[in-house]
């Protein structure tokens, strides 16, 4: 009797194994787990942005200006005290939750300049005006299509965690970034290289090997090393960032012959052809402010036109892993 009912709890057991092995293998293509990022005063961003409109719709007053400064530290505070959570001025989880909200068509307010901001980082070009119409709408909804986040046009807990994804930057791990980059209507990724040679180091392709997981290709002719590298994630995030102010064209970034030095080899550096449709030279309109963005955004070498070997693109590196 013993043994028979010590058989049928295994029975039970493995049965329910079983439907909890059916019911993972049912679940979906699966959105990438993304986490939320943290923030504290020095950080600046996208993300600082969203807060800091978040922390007005909520009621408070304070300056959005992407940098978390110590006005911007004062307030964080003071909401996290009234929300009954640690003074401590940093934003993780537990305070992302309590300052998010739910969004649907129709909205207008700081919360939806908030999510508008977001999904500008994922080149959406919207305009940050507070209203959730159509544009919007179909930007959040192309957003969640391509993450498998079910639920229309509603921007819940889990798309705002999507959207702001891990880091102060873009958001979440090199394969998710570059899936981003890849998907971006705003980044044109060439499919070959100046100097003609065909190889699997061509911009796009080191995108999407980066998106799969995996390592990017260097080239191997001129003074190229050949090889492999693991493309940067401060590069990838710089990445999306400019794309929220300009469409580009990528030339370059694993692959080509560069220096045999160069930054490019440690999967640190983008070259960049085309600035909103415009060729990059000497005349081209958004040049500079696109180098002073690189800079800001953390490259230590960003070159172009006035410099040796830069009069057709711009060069933004980040320092050397
Ligand atoms: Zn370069």
């Amino acid at each position: 009797m013993q043994r028979r009912f010590s058989k049928l709890i295994i029975k039970l057991v493995m049965a329910v194994t079983c439907l909890g092995l059916v019911s993972a293998l049912m679940v979906q293509p699966a959105a990438a787990v993304a986490s939320w990022p943290v923030l504290r005063v020095g950080d600046s961003g996208p993300n600082v942005t969203t807060m800091q409109y978040l922390l007005r719709h909520r009621g408070y007053s304070l300056t959005v200006d992407g940098a978390f400064g110590t006005g911007t530290d004062t307030v964080v505070k003071q909401f996290q005290t009234a929300n009954g959570l640690t003074a401590d001025g940093i934003v993780g989880a537990n305070t992302w939750s309590k300052l998010v909200v739910t969004l649907d068509v129709g909205a207008n307010n700081n919360a939806v300049r908030g999510l508008q901001v977001q999904l500008n980082k994922y080149g959406y070009n919207l305009t940050v005006d507070g209203a959730f119409g159509t544009g919007t709408q179909n930007a959040v909804n192309d957003f969640k299509a391509k993450r498998y986040l079910g639920g229309g046009s509603t921007v819940g807990a889990t798309t705002w965690q999507e959207l702001t994804g891990g880091t102060t930057g873009g958001g979440g791990t090199r394969a998710q970034l570059a899936a981003t980059i890849r998907d971006s209507s705003r980044i044109g990724l060439a499919t070959s290289h100046p100097s003609g040679v065909l190889d699997n180091a061509t911009p796009r392709q080191n995108i999407v090997d980066t998106a799969n997981g995996g390592a990017a290709r260097r080239s191997s002719y001129g003074t190229a090393p050949g090889g492999t590298v693991f493309l940067d994630t401060r590069m990838l995030n710089g990445m999306i960032t400019l794309s929220s102010s300009w469409s580009y064209y990528v030339t370059s970034i694993a692959g080509a012959s560069h220096s045999a030095t160069s930054r490019h080899y440690d999967g640190v550096a983008v070259d960049v052809g085309s600035i909103n449709g415009s060729l990059v030279s000497s005349s081209n309109p958004y040049q500079s402010a696109f180098r002073s963005k690189c800079a800001s955004l953390g490259a230590t070498e960003v070159l172009g036109p006035g410099d040796s070997g830069h009069s057709g693109h711009i060069h933004c590196a980040w320092p050397r892993p």
